[in-house]
């Protein structure tokens, strides 16, 4: 059985003192034990909201890292810089980083290597583009960067990773996919790890959606036999938004 998981990116959003607010409201809520929670904050915030979750049941998550533990590489964080300050999940491949940062399939996977073997757990963003959807190249684009992203991962180190399928047409935008779209989706992605690994690891991998993920729509998402949770960018920046939507099932 496949336990949900609800991640908020934040983006590059919130001061750290704007951020640590947020985390105290956050803190007094009543959230679902039955969903792993996860608030990936901007780098700046780590230290402090990683502090302000000891003892809770959120995690702490990042929005990026370098594959490499040190060196000159100025402006890069790294797998030994988030471990120290109590990181659990990152999230890697984001559309955002790939379309403004350049990032390719190979910086990804070379990303995704060193985050697992440094005990991290990846969220990899996949998805296609409005071009790609319109011109029946989904499957084509999902295909690729599931195989380049996962490429050299043992199976044990690949069942560490969620996989976030996010529509790059949806994020941001308010426009989200149906539900029986994302399923359908999702449903292939799950299809291609069974491919790639085997069927329980199919079985067992977690499948987020994400792109306008809002409390008026994550119901019907999660009702969805595949899907396994959610990435949420522009909801998660609202204390009572994120609290509904970790608490969908209540
Ligand atoms: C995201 O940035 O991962 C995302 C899904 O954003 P939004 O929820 O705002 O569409």
């Amino acid at each position: 059985m496949r336990k949900k998981i609800i991640a908020g990116n934040w983006k590059m959003n919130t001061t750290a003192t704007e951020g640590k607010v947020f985390i105290e409201k956050l803190l007094q809520k009543k959230l679902s034990e039955k969903v792993d929670i996860v608030v990936c904050v901007p780098f700046t915030h780590l230290c402090s909201v990683g502090k302000m979750l000891k003892g809770s049941s959120m995690k702490l998550g990042a929005q990026n890292m370098y594959f490499d533990e040190n060196g000159a590489y100025t402006g890069e964080i790294s797998p030994l810089m988030l471990l120290d300050l109590g990181v659990e999940y990152v999230i890697l491949g984001h559309s955002e980083r790939r379309s403004l940062f350049q990032e390719d399939d190979e910086l990804i996977n070379r990303k995704l290597q060193s985050a697992l073997a440094h005990g991290l757990k990846p969220i990899l963003c996949v998805g296609e583009n409005l071009e790609e959807r319109e011109t029946g190249k989904v499957q084509k684009v999902l295909s690729y960067q599931l195989r380049k992203g996962f490429d050299n991962l043992s199976r044990q180190e690949a069942s560490q990773v969620v996989i976030a399928y996010e529509p790059i047409w949806a994020i941001g935008t308010g426009k989200t996919a149906s539900d029986e779209e994302a399923e359908e989706t999702i449903f292939f992605i799950r299809k291609t790890m069974g491919e790639m690994y085997d069927s329980e690891f199919s079985e067992n991998i977690r499948i987020q959606y994400g792109g306008s993920v809002k409390p008026s729509n994550i119901k019907g998402l999660m009702n969805m036999k595949n899907i396994d949770g959610a990435l949420v960018g522009g909801a998660s920046l609202n204390v009572e938004d994120f609290e509904q939507l970790v608490n969908y099932e209540l």
